[in-house]
């Protein structure tokens, strides 16, 4: 079995009750419920010239398992979603380590009690842990935020270390702005932990698909009721009609091939692309990887070091540690974050979250609402800043009431 790929131009759009736009785990997810739970024939559209969206992997010429849009490590807390991906291929028990460069040397990322340990010197760091259980309780996380409200002069020398030594520049790198100007779910997502466990990530659930993320998709996406039309852009496939002629007219239908689709269409890429950026473009940030191959076992002392006060990149991930993949050689690839200035050359990856960009997303998310069988969903077309589990979460959920409404 394999997936059907399909050239668009044959496609006849009557043949199917849904269309899905995208085939990252949001798409890919509701092809598969609508397909394999609800009997229904699909039709998924991907631009890019192969399923998989982000979670996208090969072989590179050296023969190591890459991730071409950026390191996925899986971890959830969320047995059923664990469970859910589970089905469709073997997977390997991984749990995520990251290093800190901190001029030379290497310091554990979430900033923990074995950090303090090398930032201050045990006997320092001894005192300061103390101080900062009786603050906040051991085991427990606090954000920068959280952490730099403290007036204790001891915590704020503390909160002073993270925030010039972790989060700066390594904020500056990604987001051209300083963490205060972020979105403090942003650095809130890796908190200061008062702990020795040293792991990235504490979800019950982690680990990786042994085979690699492409195959789980060819797995997903393997059903007799889904056809695949690859290098095919749904904005220059569908015709929009719109209830009149002003900027701010509602979408009335969606067209493909002439015919107006009534099934459901789940839309999982950027609202202001769909929307040819009549209020202007919404802001990303997007990235650039560049890979170097080493005739070496290993090049990293953990799956990925975070640059967080040199270089220009932000963070370098040799591959093989994520997928225990044996090989005498070695890949490792450099992230360097952009602003997103041309759809045409660049991927929008990172949605920069605040009140105006919120807003400006929720003027194209109004154009929306009035078609009932036009569903927006994912990273993308809901402008937030989701993991996967959550995406595969929320396309179960739409899924079932898709299936569920019928
Ligand atoms: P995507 O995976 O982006 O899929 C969207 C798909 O839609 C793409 O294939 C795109 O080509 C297609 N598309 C867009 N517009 C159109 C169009 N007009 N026509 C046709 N097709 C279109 N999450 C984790 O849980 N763990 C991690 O370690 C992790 N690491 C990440 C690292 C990086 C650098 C980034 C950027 C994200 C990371 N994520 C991670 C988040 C993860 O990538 C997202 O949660 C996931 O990709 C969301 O799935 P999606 O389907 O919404 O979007
Ligand atoms: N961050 C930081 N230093 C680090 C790790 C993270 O400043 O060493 C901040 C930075 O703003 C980053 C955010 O925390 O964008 C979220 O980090 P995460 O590792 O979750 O980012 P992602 O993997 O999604 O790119």
């Amino acid at each position: 079995m394999s997936i059907r790929l399909r050239d668009f131009s044959d496609v006849s759009i009557e043949d199917y009750d849904a269309v899905v736009v995208g085939s990252g785990f949001a798409g890919a997810v509701c092809a598969h419920e609508l397909a394999e739970r609800g009997g229904k024939r699909v039709l998924v559209l991907e631009k890019r010239p192969h399923i998989a969206g982000n979670m996208y992997d090969e072989y590179d010429e050296a023969g190591i398992l890459v991730h071409r849009y950026g390191p996925h490590i899986f971890h959830t807390g969320n047995q059923e979603v664990f469970n859910y991906v589970r089905q469709f291929t073997g997977w390997i028990a991984y749990q995520h380590h990251v290093l800190a460069d901190w001029y030379g040397t290497y310091m554990p990322v979430p900033f923990n009690k074995n950090s303090m340990d090398i930032a201050f010197g045990e006997e320092k760091a001894q005192g300061l842990i103390q101080k900062m259980v009786d603050k906040f309780g051991d085991e427990r996380k606090v954000t920068i935020t959280e952490l730099r409200e403290s007036d204790d002069p001891e915590l704020a020398e503390v909160a002073d270390f993270v925030y010039e030594n972790v989060f700066l520049y390594y904020t500056q790198k990604q987001w051209g702005l300083t963490p205060d100007e972020v979105d403090p779910s942003v650095t809130a997502r890796v908190p200061v932990f008062i702990s020795r466990d040293d792991r990235y990530f504490q979800d019950a659930y982690q680990g990786m698909p042994a085979a690699g993320y492409t195959e789980l998709f060819n797995a997903m996406l393997d059903s007799d009721n889904i056809d695949i039309c690859l290098s095919t852009d749904a904005v220059s496939v569908f015709d929009l009609e719109f209830k009149d002629d002003s900027e701010d007219a509602a979408l009335e239908c969606i067209k493909i091939k002439d015919r107006e689709f009534t099934g459901p269409i789940i839309y999982t890429g950027p609202l202001d692309e769909l929307f040819l950026g009549r209020f202007g473009r919404l802001p990303y940030r997007s990235l650039d990887f560049v890979y170097e191959t080493y005739d070496e076992e290993y090049k990293l002392p953990c799956a990925t070091v975070n640059f967080t006060v040199t270089e220009d990149y932000t963070r370098i991930t040799e591959f093989k540690r994520l997928t225990a993949q044996r090989s005498d050689k070695t890949t490792i690839m450099k992230e360097y974050s952009r602003a997103y200035e041309d759809p045409d050359a660049q991927i929008p990856y990172y949605a920069i979250i605040n009140d105006e960009n919120n807003a400006h997303y929720e003027r194209y998310r109004d154009l929306t609402r009035t078609l009932p069988n036009f569903y927006p969903l994912g990273r993308l077309a809901e402008y937030r800043y989701y993991n996967m589990d959550k995406i595969i979460e929320l396309a179960l959920k739409l899924s079932r009431e898709i299936l569920a409404s019928e």
